[in-house]
């Protein structure tokens, strides 16, 4: 049954003006798969306003995270964004969602592509021992538009690979590609672009992917999962349904408005 719990606030951390993320306590009761999101929110005025939100953990961690943008007249974030330690969110006990290593058809390699707080999701994948176990590969790819942008570098650089359980898999098959639009960086361009040109491939040394070894999760804006979802059917593969195996699925970061 689906309904509204709160949750205490145990962590914040800002990353710079636009991002942040946030732990809570998580209540026995609310299970989910990893790559899944739920609703999150605030009282406001007496009522609950709420949002769509990965869960950046993972589904055995005893907390929940988030990673979240601010926008500055969100209805939600502008508040959200001013939570601290010690204060509630209110959670929809139901976590649901397409970026579910099952709904993959078997494969080599898992491509996690991801804009802005669309890495959320791969989070928690990536901290996943059963879908190392699935492929042989996992790249997490992740653009922005400033390198101030890119979260949870230290945490896939350095903390994940030395996780006292699965680390040497993470350090033999994970590998991450951050890439910068507006600012120097070591990699730069859209993700579209990189995947277009095979640079991401020749970059990490990785074969021109073929419909028969990949796999993609997407998760981003709109106009990049647009992008993406149009080469990947242009190339043969078939986005997965919730009943219907594939060779992709896609989950949107955030729904434009207006
Ligand atoms: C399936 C799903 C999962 C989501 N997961 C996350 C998540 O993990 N983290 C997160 O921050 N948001 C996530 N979102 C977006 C989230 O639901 C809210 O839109 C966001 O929290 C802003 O809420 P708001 O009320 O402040 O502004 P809203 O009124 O909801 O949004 C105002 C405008 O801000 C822009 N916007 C909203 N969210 C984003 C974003 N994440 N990145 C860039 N621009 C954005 C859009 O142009 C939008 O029209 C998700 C959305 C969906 C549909």
């Amino acid at each position: 049954m689906d309904s509204l719990i709160s949750e205490q606030v145990t962590h914040v951390h800002h990353w710079n003006d636009s991002l942040f993320s946030f732990r809570v306590s998580r209540q026995q009761g609310l299970r989910f798969e990893n790559g899944h999101f739920v609703m999150l929110g605030l009282e406001v005025e007496g009522k609950p306003l709420m949002r769509a939100y990965s869960i950046a953990s993972a589904n055995y961690a005893d907390e929940l995270e988030f990673f979240s943008i601010k926008v500055p007249d969100g209805a939600l974030t502008s508040r959200l964004q001013h939570i601290r330690k010690g204060d509630k969110i209110l959670l929809r006990t139901k976590p649901t969602g397409t970026l579910i290593a099952g709904n993959l058809l078997p494969g080599k390699r898992l491509y996690l592509l991801s804009t802005g707080t669309g890495l959320a999701p791969f989070i928690s994948i990536i901290q996943d021992p059963a879908v190392y176990e699935q492929f042989e590969q996992v790249i997490l790819v992740h653009g922005v538009r400033t390198v101030s942008e890119l979260a949870y570098q230290d945490f896939i650089q350095r903390e994940l690979p030395e996780n006292e359980f699965f680390g040497d898999v993470v350090r033999e098959k994970l590998h991450y590609y951050p890439t910068v639009t507006r600012e120097p960086y070591r990699n730069t361009g859209r993700i579209t672009q990189l995947l277009e040109s095979g640079k991401i491939f020749s970059d990490l040394g990785l074969p021109a992917p073929n419909v028969d070894e990949d796999r993609f999760m997407l998760c981003g804006s709109p106009a990049m999962l647009k992008d993406i979802s149009n080469s990947l059917d242009n190339l043969g593969y078939n986005n997965a349904t919730r009943s219907v195996q594939g060779h992709y699925v896609v989950e949107r970061a955030f729904v434009e408005q207006g």
